[in-house]
């Protein structure tokens, strides 16, 4: 069959049960050819395309009739679409012979090949209506305000006509649905029809009399639901089909989404074995520790699906002894998928986008379906396991396009996202092919979360060149976060945001660190040993120290670059100074990181070649991943720690080194890249533009110059900020604000009282 519905208060509208049922009927069949009718112009049409909610058209006809494309592509479908051009004389001529007549205000709304004015109904006068016939165009007076002055005999009916006739549909398999007026000439063309519920007076009085237009009881997709049963499509399309797996109802009241699990996996003789992480780190043991009351969980992430270690096991306890009731729920995937998904795709096309390095990204289109599958088994998993009205929490922009699939099968849940990466403007974010996609699958959460303020009010920027939005709620970001004071600042950031009726919360929530890691490590007694050394070899050297994952985003080339420019500059730092560099090396085979690598050999190499001396070595590079402990006795001993990102979602490392410093009473420097997202928070660093040579390093030589004192006094204010905001209140906040938003949403469906239990 094709519908033809028109949107605002038809397919749009209508009791919230009715509307998804009529949509999955509709996705669940591909044999239904949908065309929205509508009189939005096609770029209002787009925020539809991009809602993972509404069925996808196959056909748009929008404009009141005069524009005709693919819903896929939205080209137009000629020679449908050359016809309506002949007919339509142009704007500019319409406007010029309207000119004369006062009393008619353009309507600020996107439109093509037709002109659209409010104005009163004496305004419409005979005259004008003859100049318009002159240029062989009709004038449209709708619903006591709108007038649409379009091509001679150019309307929706007309134009869904000669498409239905173009695609050799049979017209008796065609069904049409409006609510206005404005939606007549659908009706005049012989197809089947219905007037939803609530439907225009003037639609319902002059489709009286046609045998074959149901007037509805219900409203919107209640109505077109009511329609397929009267005109007894139901049957012929068989959707009682069984309900797959996810609608039924899972266990748990918390889901997590991430994409590792909680524990090792490892394969020893053959045989894949779970351990304990030997030295957990980051966000895992916070999360982990939500479940640590006995709350029923469950923890989404991928596991390997490799036959020769035996059958897949779908489900594992995660540690009983500490988190009772969280299992592990794992989604196969095949090395294939977890090769392009994890390390190719996310790293190739949307890392770099991220980071505002979009001229390195590459986007290929067989990826993107690999990532859409592999998206769909998280959602699919997730709502296997999640209870009625349980909390969702997805993270990171590996599994973006979950909040899409997951909101479509379980609209009950309370959907959080955690956004861990940075979060560019729409300058950047737009370059992404599937941007649409994404932003519309976001929008499907309840609360999402960033790092800073500039992230979340640049999501907000990006999704607002998707879909027409209001900012509900705003909130100052002082004193927690920096406003003017550096590149990623931000004074006021959108808390909370409307589209389509839904209320989405907006956070900023910097990952914080868990203090007793370090305090542990400065415990250890092969720490404790290794400053010692440090503290001999170092007497007469001080320490500048730079730790970064080999990347792009790191600036670790302007570091070096700055580094000899200073040493320049300031000779007298000659033998008093080294700089010691780790790096860890990237995941084997990534082509754009060897490259990066030789670059920085070749400047180390530079660096040294030109100012080494007998005894004193510039630059000491290390190229390998330390252990924590041994990094937490190179965090004690640098007198500067120098962290220059290009660009950075947040960094630990340097609250790693705050805390360090701050824990053994130190008096070290954190100098530190603006474009961080941790200097929005780390009051007390110096703050340096990496993009910047002289800057650079200046603020290094600043750091190196600087009184003990004032060093003390900005140590003990990042410190602060580092031991109040730690990684437990990082989990805490995002998961008490997920929960309200979760109890604010049942309020609203159950009976007042109802929802405490
Ligand atoms: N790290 C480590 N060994 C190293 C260098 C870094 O364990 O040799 C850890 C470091 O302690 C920090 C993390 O890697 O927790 C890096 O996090 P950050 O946010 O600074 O950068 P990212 O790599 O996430 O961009």
């Amino acid at each position: 069959m094709l519908l033809a519905t028109d949107l605002d208060g038809t397919f749009l509208a209508g009791d919230p049960d009715n509307r998804l049922k009529l949509y999955r009927l509709v996705a669940a069949h591909p044999e239904i050819d949908l065309v929205f009718v509508t009189g939005r112009g096609l770029e209002s049409v787009l925020p539809l395309l991009s809602d993972p909610t509404i069925p996808q058209p196959d056909y748009i006809i929008c404009d009141v009739g005069c524009t005709v494309v693919h819903g896929e592509t939205q080209q137009a479908i000629q020679p449908l679409q050359g016809e309506i051009d002949e007919l339509w004389p142009g704007e500019q001529m319409i406007e010029d012979a309207l000119l004369p007549f006062d009393g008619l205000q353009r309507q600020e709304v996107p439109q093509e090949r037709r002109v659209s004015y409010f104005c009163d109904g004496d305004v419409v006068t005979d005259e004008m209506v003859a100049r318009i016939e002159a240029l062989s165009c009709n004038a449209l007076f709708s619903n006591h305000k709108y007038l649409d002055i379009l091509p001679r005999g150019v309307n929706k009916g007309r134009t869904l006509s000669r498409l239905v006739k173009h695609l050799n549909v049979d017209p008796e398999s065609v069904l049409v649905a409006g609510d206005t007026l404005n939606d007549l000439s659908m009706y005049e063309h012989g197809f089947k029809g219905v007037c939803v519920g609530e439907s225009e007076p003037d639609l319902l009085d002059a489709t009286m009399h046609k045998a074959r237009v149901l007037h509805a009881g219900a409203t919107g997709c209640g109505g077109i639901l009511e329609a397929f049963e009267h005109f007894g499509y139901l049957g012929h399309l068989g959707i009682e089909a069984e309900a797959p797996d996810y609608m039924n109802r899972g266990k748990s009241d918390l889901v997590i989404v991430y994409h590792r699990l909680p524990y090792e996996e490892v394969v020893e003789n053959g045989e894949l074995i779970r351990r304990r992480p030997k030295s957990p780190n980051g966000i895992i043991p916070t999360l982990l520790s939500f479940f640590a009351d006995g709350k029923a969980g469950s923890w989404v992430a991928w596991s390997i699906d490799d036959p020769d270690l035996g059958p897949f096991q779908t489900h594992t306890e995660v540690d009983t002894d500490r988190y009772e009731k969280l299992v592990a729920a794992r989604v196969p995937l095949s090395k294939d998928d977890v090769e392009i998904f994890y390390k190719r795709f996310s790293k190739e096309a949307f890392w770099p986008t991220l980071h505002t390095f979009w001229e390195r990204a590459t986007f290929h289109d067989d990826h993107w379906q690999v990532f859409l599958k592999v998206n769909k088994q998280f959602a699919e998993r997730a709502a296997e396991e999640a209870a009625e009205n349980a909390v969702v929490w997805i993270h990171d922009y590996n599994l973006w396009m979950v909040p899409a699939y997951l909101r479509e099968i379980r609209p009950d849940l309370t959907i959080a996202f955690f956004h861990h990466t940075y979060f560019p403007s729409a300058d950047v974010f737009n370059v992404l092919p599937w941007r649409r996609e994404i932003v519309g699958s976001l929008l499907q959460c309840d609360h999402i979360g960033f790092h800073i303020p500039r992230q979340a009010e640049n999501f907000v920027d990006v999704a607002r060149g998707v879909t027409p939005l209001e900012v509900t709620q705003k909130a100052g970001c002082a004193p927690r976060f920096l406003t003017y004071g550096c590149a990623v600042g931000l004074d006021e950031m959108s808390t909370e945001i409307k589209v389509n009726d839904r209320k989405i919360g907006l956070g900023a929530h910097p990952v914080g660190l868990d203090l007793n890691r370090v305090r542990h490590a400065l415990a250890d007694q092969s720490v404790i040993d290794r400053m010692e050394t440090l503290r001999n070899e170092l007497m007469d050297v001080r320490l500048i120290l730079s730790v970064e994952r080999l990347d792009f985003t790191k600036g670790i080339i302007e570091k070096l670059d700055a580094y000899e420019r200073m040493l320049n500059e300031h000779p007298e730092l000659k033998t008093k100074v080294t700089l010691m560099m780790v790096c860890v090396p990237a995941a084997a085979g990534m082509t754009i990181y060897e490259e990066l690598l030789s670059q920085i050999e070749q400047t180390v190499g530079r660096i040294n070649g030109q100012f080494a001396q007998v005894g004193w070595t510039p630059v000491q590079f290390f190229f390998r991943a330390l252990p924590f402990e041994e990094l937490v006795s190179y965090y004690t001993m640098a007198d500067v720690m120098w962290i220059t990102p290009l660009r950075d979602g947040l960094n630990l490392v340097a609250k790693e080194y705050i805390a360090t410093q701050g824990l053994t009473q130190g008096s070290g420097r954190l100098v530190l890249s603006e474009f961080a997202g941790a200097a929005a928070e780390l009051r007390g660093a110096i703050l340096a533009n990496p993009h910047h040579p002289q800057d650079l390093a200046d603020t290094c030589y600043y750091a190196l110059a600087m009184s003990r004192s004032e060093a003390q006094n900005r140590l003990s204010e990042a410190f602060e900020v580092v031991s109040r905001y730690d990684i437990d209140y990082w989990g805490r906040e995002f998961i008490d604000t997920a929960e309200q938003r979760r109890t604010t949403k049942l309020e609203k469906i159950l009976p007042i009282g109802h929802c405490a239990a």
